[in-house]
């Protein structure tokens, strides 16, 4: 990447605007764990786990067969080919689901399904695939190689007392099989974020008032429903505070539903030369503000604050500032309320199939499509313009690109970092 000095001038200077990584900084700070509570693990998937989880039971609970086939002891069937076998009674019948009778009886096999346990003092057990029964109650081997195989240890995954899953571990498809393994039907995880939804502008309408956008009076609240789904991608539960008109007073009735969430966002009406009707609504609600703009583009005309002690966004009304915004700062913000370990998520490397030109002053977030290649690194390229309203390129974004303040240029070929986005993949 090619840089530029910091300028003196421009936006750096200014104290109130705060740098990407500053601003996040300020944001988690303000955004403690939620509290914890027992919840049914199947309703739990992407939470974090709360409490180191024990186990309870071994894991598998008993020495048991991984093929289907015969137990034996390996000194018994040493040496069987295909063309000298070693013929042995069966002495016993193992389905899953039931136990031997006892012990294996030496000079003799056990019939044992995949998963059904195997007989004590039993060293191996032989695949059927191994072996042919030619003569009722007698078992021919026709190899050996599995005569000390093919046995699962009683808790070889998980013995009891063993650390299941960690405090801050994300509650995953597989997670959740391990509860259910232990027979936990609940699990602590922090609580999920109520997170209250506001779009702000008369210009605006739902799809209650969908005839209005379809003869060209308004545009649609695109903004509720994608922060929605963000929502609901990040693990937190939206609640949606419709559309306020821009009157103060409208504004702080909407706001003022939202008293049992735990987070808000409020999208428009935050920039300068605005109607200012967010502003003066919250200014009478008590909202204390914690910075306002931050040094990053798309995104830059952003506000946080804390109404009523709960964290407060005023994002930029642009829809790709506000799904912009709501992955470099809420995303992080709310998995730390969320309690798990890492806010942010590991960032892709990949290689820039074209040059991208850049401003110095910013840290840009470029939506970008990643692709595979045969090997090495992704390639990554742009989605199309890039301007903010320009929903459609972020639609086709897999990734945001970030090119760092100061960097004027990244040249093709260059490694770039891509802060993964929710959606093919996930
Ligand atoms: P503002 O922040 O009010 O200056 O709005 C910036 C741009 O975003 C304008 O073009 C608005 O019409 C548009 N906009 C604001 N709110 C929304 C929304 N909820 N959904 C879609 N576009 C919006
Ligand atoms: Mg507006």
């Amino acid at each position: 990447m090619s840089s530029t000095s910091r300028r003196d001038a421009g936006p750096s200077a200014d104290a109130d605007w705060l740098g990407w990584r500053e601003a996040l900084e300020v944001m988690l700070e303000h955004c403690p764990a939620l509290p914890i509570a027992t919840v049914e693990a199947a309703g739990a998937l992407g939470c974090a786990i709360a409490e180191d989880v024990t186990a309870r039971v071994f894991h598998p609970p008993w020495d048991n067969s991984a093929m289907d086939g015969f137990a034996v002891y390996a000194s018994d069937v040493r040496g069987a080919t295909a063309d000298a076998p070693v013929v042995l009674p069966i002495s016993d019948d193992i389905p899953a689901g039931s136990f031997p009778t006892g012990p294996l009886a030496p000079g003799t096999a056990a019939r044992v399904m995949t998963g059904a346990p195997v007989p004590d003092g039993a060293t191996g057990v032989i695949r059927i695939e191994h072996t042919t029964e030619l003569v009722a109650g007698e078992v021919s081997f026709l190899e050996d190689s599995d005569a000390e195989r093919n046995i699962r240890r009683r808790g070889e995954d998980l013995s009891v007392g063993d650390t299941v899953l960690r405090a801050g571990d994300p509650v995953t498809p597989a997670a959740i099989g391990v509860l259910a393994m232990q027979g936990m039907r609940e699990v602590a995880v922090r609580r999920r974020p109520r997170v209250a939804v506001l779009s702000n502008g008369d210009e605006l309408a739902d799809f209650d008032q969908v005839a209005e956008v379809l003869s060209g009076r308004r545009i649609m609240n695109s903004n509720g429903h994608a922060l929605a789904a963000q929502l609901v991608t990040a693990g937190a539960e939206p609640v949606m505070l419709g559309i306020a008109r821009d009157d103060a007073q409208d504004v702080r009735r909407k706001l003022e539903e939202a008293a049992d969430c735990d987070a808000l966002i409020s999208s428009a009406g935050v920039s300068v030369g605005d109607h200012d009707q967010v502003k003066a609504a919250l200014a009478a609600m008590g909202m204390r503000r914690v910075f306002w703009r931050a040094r990053i583009r798309p995104g830059s005309p952003l506000t946080f604050g804390l109404l009523g002690g709960r964290p407060f966004w005023g994002l930029p009304g642009n829809p790709v500032s506000a799904m912009v915004t709501f992955e470099v700062f809420l995303r992080p913000a709310l998995r730390k309320m969320m309690g798990h370990r890492d806010p942010e998520a590991p960032r892709v490397l990949a290689r820039a199939r074209k040059a991208i030109s850049s401003s110095s002053d910013l840290t840009h977030f470029y939506r970008v499509r990643l692709s595979r290649v045969a090997a090495g690194y992704p390639e990554v390229e742009l989605t199309g313009p890039q301007g903010s309203g320009i929903l459609t390129s972020m639609s086709e974004a897999d990734g945001l690109l970030i090119v760092p303040e100061g960097v004027v240029e990244v040249e093709a070929g260059e490694i770039v970092e891509v802060v993964p986005l929710p959606g093919a993949w996930w």
